[in-house]
């Protein structure tokens, strides 16, 4: 930024005190929402039993594949048998699989129970059904980035399928974008405007051949259907952003994402974003690249960055472990949280060459990037929060009632397609190590806004 200050670590804490206190007072109420009240419940109760929780996960796991409600039943009280200490509710849910037709409500109940919980993560079967919340959120003052859920494509047919859902999902959004009302927080930074319509992608959905030990064959793969996308996000004026996944494609899907869009066709755009993820140990070097590429490869729109800490992180630690690697992300959470601060001041710093996009739910790293970007002189406009739908509505409704540009990532498809979705949310959101399950058991605001343990060496 033109106007650089230095920032004193004391008055920083001060400043990222001062700001999550008022955050925390922005947070909507739930009063005469029950259901999310009950959602919330729910999703305690998961937390605080690790029996109940896996056999919930598993249970959450085969409902697309049931045929039958008198099968879904079957399975439920399958996995509920394997609880030891069962609730009284619980018991009584059990003794309904007794008979056929208390399993069919039983089944009923559960379908429409695993119903309701998708519906709060996936906001509709396609976009064109997800326009309407898309519009509401508009309307509040949050824009959006749709996700396309889809299963693991292991054929060239799925990955085209893919690509063509992508392709009709650019021109329904930027359709349907062009006629919502003006925002300008939504849509203009120092840089310039802003897509309204926004679409993330996944390399692993555009090619069935994205395997570690052959990452060319991958890329070469994928290159025609992500650069034809990247053309219609260009022709509608629309963002793509590629969404990072686990350690094993990173390389390749940097690498392939960077060479498209220097390409000289992509120099006037289209807008596009990659993701970096802080659990990684190496991520320090990550940006280097990312910022040495921003440097030596002028393009109109600045490269978005989405800085997450990663969705990942007990498959990396299995893998590693299985395999007898160095376990490639922290282990230590405090250690994950301070380098997401040290990438963010980063980031921050590097503007104009990237756009930075701090995507998280945790009101300590939100506030730290806020009073950084203050006190480093940049407008509120110039840094862009985001969170997923269904995790961070309540932390994005805050941030958009104070000023701030947020983006809900809000994932479209059915529910069979979404499962593996839901199931990581769920993990993530009960998790012992998460910032949401120690807000959700009452962990004290001040405990909440602690800065985290120097990263450890
Ligand atoms: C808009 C949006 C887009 C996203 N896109 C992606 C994406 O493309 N790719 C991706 O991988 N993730 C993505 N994520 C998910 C993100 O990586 C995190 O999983 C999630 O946001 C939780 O982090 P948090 O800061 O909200 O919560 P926190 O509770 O503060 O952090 C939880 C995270 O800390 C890390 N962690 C947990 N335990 C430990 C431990 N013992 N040691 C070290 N680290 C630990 C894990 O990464 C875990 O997810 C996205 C998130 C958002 C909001």
């Amino acid at each position: 930024m033109g106007d650089r200050r230095a920032v004193a670590p004391t008055e920083l804490e001060a400043e990222i005190g001062r700001v999550g206190r008022v955050l925390h007072d922005a947070f909507p109420s739930h009063r005469g929402r029950p259901l999310k009240a009950l959602d919330d419940r729910a999703m305690d109760l998961a937390g605080q039993d690790e029996e109940l929780r896996a056999a919930l996960f598993r249970f959450v796991d085969v409902v697309p594949a049931c045929r039958s409600l008198d099968d879904l039943a079957a399975h439920l009280t399958g996995f509920l048998g394997e609880v030891g200490e069962r609730p009284p509710s619980l018991r009584a849910a059990m003794r309904m699989g007794d008979t056929k037709a208390g399993r069919a409500a039983l089944g009923a109940a559960g379908a429409a129970g695993v119903r309701h919980m998708a519906h709060r993560f996936i906001v509709g079967e396609d976009p064109r059904a997800a326009l309407p919340t898309l519009r509401k959120l508009w309307r509040d003052g949050i824009a959006a980035s749709v996700d396309l859920l889809g299963e693991a494509t292991v054929t060239a047919a799925e990955a085209d399928r893919y690509a063509l859902r992508c392709d009709e999902a650019l021109r329904t959004l930027a359709g349907a974008y062009d006629r919502f009302p003006a925002r300008a927080l939504l849509e203009g930074d120092a840089v310039g405007p802003l897509p309204r319509a926004n679409l993330s992608v996944k390399v692993s959905a555009l090619t069935p051949l994205l395997r570690p030990e052959a990452p060319v064959r991958g890329q070469r793969d994928a290159a025609p259907r992500l650069r034809a996308l990247l053309r219609r996000a260009h022709e509608l004026g629309a963002h793509l952003h590629i969404d990072m996944e686990s350690l094993d494609s990173r390389e390749a899907v940097l690498e392939l994402v960077l060479d498209l869009l220097a390409e000289p066709e992509f120099a006037d755009g289209p807008s596009a974003g990659v993701v970096l993820q802080a659990y990684l140990r190496d991520s320090p070097d990550t940006l280097d690249t990312i910022l040495e590429w921003s440097g030596r490869t002028p393009r109109a729109q600045p490269l978005v960055v989405r800085l997450v800490k990663g969705a990942y992180w007990d498959h990396e630690v299995v893998e590693a472990r299985q395999h007898g690697w160095g376990v490639p992300v922290f282990e230590r959470k405090a250690d994950c949280d301070a380098n997401f601060e040290a990438l963010t001041a980063r980031l921050l710093e590097a503007r104009p060459l990237v756009r930075v996009a701090i995507a998280s739910h945790n009101l300590r790293s939100v506030s730290h990037a806020i009073a950084r970007n203050r006190m480093l002189g940049g407008a509120p406009g110039d840094v862009e929060f985001q969170v997923l739908r269904g995790l961070g509505d309540d932390l994005g409704h805050a941030l958009a009632a104070s000023g701030l540009r947020v983006r809900s990532y809000c994932p479209v498809g059915d529910l069979v397609a979404g499962m593996a979705y839901l199931v990581r949310r769920l993990l993530e959101n009960t998790a012992n190590d998460s910032f949401l399950a120690d807000q959700a058991h009452g962990v004290p605001l001040e405990q909440l806004l602690a800065a985290p343990a120097p990263v450890a060496s």
